[in-house]
């Protein structure tokens, strides 16, 4: 039997019923691009996250980009972030014909260090784009803060956070503007594509909205240079229907956490698990230890049928496509040293305390046969 990373068909048994009234309301409505459902979407999410504003678009690397371009970011700045996140996040930055400089991650949170960004700021520095990794927000106040002093716009990369609290703000709208992915493996994953910006600003609402629709605010005319990177209707009907279970999914995803680091407690020392920290959302559940051992456990569980995943093997600042950036191996130690020891389990709201218990007893098992 196999346990997969995430489970997309357990999620939808109990939901199918709605889902599929869903898509039939779309289509016997034949509104496709935009319309009812999208603006109705918006408006439940920035009502969940208690946000003023919410901008379907194409997708979470498009939130990004489109949410910088609305900050003003411009070619020629600075935006400081991680070296440890997915592409889309640096990418985005790229497409503004911006530099994304880098500052290494603390290795409890895999978050960007706040100690580290006053030292990387130049009169170039426009914005500060922290990525709430795993589901764990990063310590906004003290990004707040340094933001605040040196008039920079904070852009929230919360792909993999919907529903994760700073104190008990909900990320997405602490920053200027929060980015949203719907991508299917997400807190909150849609049956394709799918992003959003949500913002307290009406300004930077306004343009993300022209710049998803070629740049017009008005039909056929067209203020700015923009893209088409609309949010499905069919998607947004689809999310509405899960954005009702989301809290009860969040709750079990912590739940799920919490049984984890229970089961493991015992290996401390051999691995370090992450810290309970309140208001986790837990888009992914991972453990670190030393570079043999991760890569020997993670064949050992996929040789017992249970998945795993690396995120993330080559931290940014290393890939080939950054490689005009200039930066050289050894620049941001912690995160490299990060990308040998990290393995997330599966960890999706539907996992069973029987698979739980499988998972936990295979680690003991290569724990025991590893010699470690
Ligand atoms: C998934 C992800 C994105 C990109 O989202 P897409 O919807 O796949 O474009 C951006 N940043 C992070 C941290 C992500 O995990």
């Amino acid at each position: 039997m196999i346990i997969p990373i995430f489970d997309p068909g357990a999620q939808l048994a109990p939901i199918r019923p709605a889902i599929d009234a869903a898509i039939k309301r779309v289509l016997d409505s034949g509104q496709f691009i935009m319309g009812a459902e999208v603006k109705a979407f918006e408006e439940e999410m920035a009502a969940w996250l208690g946000v003023k504003h919410a901008v379907g678009v194409a997708s979470g690397t498009d939130a990004l980009h489109l949410a910088l371009l609305a900050c003003g970011i411009q070619p020629g700045d600075e935006v400081i972030t991680t070296p440890f996140t997915f592409f889309a996040t640096v990418e985005a930055i790229i497409h503004c014909g911006a530099k994304p400089v880098f500052v290494d991650i603390n290795p409890v949170t895999c978050n960007m260090d706040n100690h580290l960004i006053q030292a990387v700021i130049t009169p170039k520095t426009k914005a500060i784009l922290p990525v709430h990794l795993y589901g764990h927000s990063c310590d906004m106040g003290g990004i707040m803060d340094i933001a605040g002093e040196h008039d920079l716009k904070v852009i929230e990369d919360c792909a993999q956070a919907l529903g994760a609290r700073y104190m008990d703000a909900p990320v997405g709208g602490i920053g200027d503007a929060g980015c949203l992915s719907f991508f299917p493996s997400k807190n909150l994953g849609a049956y394709g594509d799918g992003g959003m910006v949500v913002t307290n600003n009406q300004e930077t609402a306004d343009k993300v909205n022209a710049l998803r629709k070629h740049g017009s605010f008005r039909t056929y005319y067209h203020d700015t240079t923009g893209f088409n990177s609309r949010l499905d209707a069919l998607q947004a009907a689809i999310l509405r229907v899960k954005l009702r279970r989301l809290p009860e999914w969040i709750s079990k995803r912590q739940k799920i956490a919490s049984m984890y680091n229970a089961a493991l407690h015992s290996l401390e020392g051999l691995i370090t698990l992450p810290p309970l920290t309140d208001g986790h959302a837990w888009n992914y559940y991972t453990i670190r230890l030393n570079h043999l051992n991760r890569d020997a456990l993670r064949m050992f569980l996929t040789d017992r049928g249970i998945q795993t995943a690396v995120y993330y093997p080559l931290s940014l600042h290393l890939q080939q496509a950054m490689k005009e950036f200039g930066y050289q191996p050894g620049a941001f130690p912690i995160a490299e040293q990060t990308q040998l020891e990290v393995l997330s389990l599966p960890m999706y709201p539907e996992l069973t305390e029987d698979q739980i218990h499988s998972i936990t007893e295979a680690i003991k098992g290569f724990i025991k046969v590893a010699n470690v």
